[in-house]
């Protein structure tokens, strides 16, 4: 298997709840994951004397990414919609949520505001990704 396929396979394998909350986690976005899939393509053209059951299994495995690429890209466009049209959405920021250990929930510290109380809020317009699932999205009335 070569080095790309194997690096995007590691970083999608099953994870739990519980891994998902340590600090450890990547942050992916399609585009990077875009990046890999291209590389992948062009180790295989540059391996063309690879035997064809090799061969079909990888671009099985790159039809599998792609494939999640498009779900990741339908979940980040949902994220940016949400994050512009939700009340709690005020100047780019959730006031909806207050969270006190971003770390430990993998936000990288520059989408995180430290207000003046030592509450902190997300700055969902430049990270968008948070909005994705949360459940306390209201439409902003007009
Ligand atoms: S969708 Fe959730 S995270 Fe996003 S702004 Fe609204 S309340 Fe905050």
């Amino acid at each position: 298997m070569c080095s790309s396929l194997k690096r995007i396979i590691d970083k999608f394998s099953v994870m739990s709840v519980e891994d998902n909350l340590k600090p450890s986690i990547a942050i992916i976005s399609p585009s990077d994951v875009e990046v890999e899939v291209k590389k992948i393509e062009e180790e295989l053209h540059a391996h063309q004397q690879l035997e064809g059951e090799k061969i079909k299994s990888i671009l099985d495995d790159v039809k599998k990414l792609w494939d999640f690429i498009s779900w990741l890209r339908i979940a980040e466009a949902q994220g940016v919609w949400k994050a512009k049209t939700c009340r709690h959405s005020i100047n780019d920021r959730c006031q909806a949520w207050n969270i006190s250990d971003p770390d430990r929930v993998g936000l990288p510290p520059d989408v995180v505001q430290v207000n003046q109380d030592g509450t902190k809020n997300v700055w969902v317009g430049k990270y968008p990704h948070f909005c994705i699932a949360c459940p306390l999205y209201e439409a902003k009335r007009s």
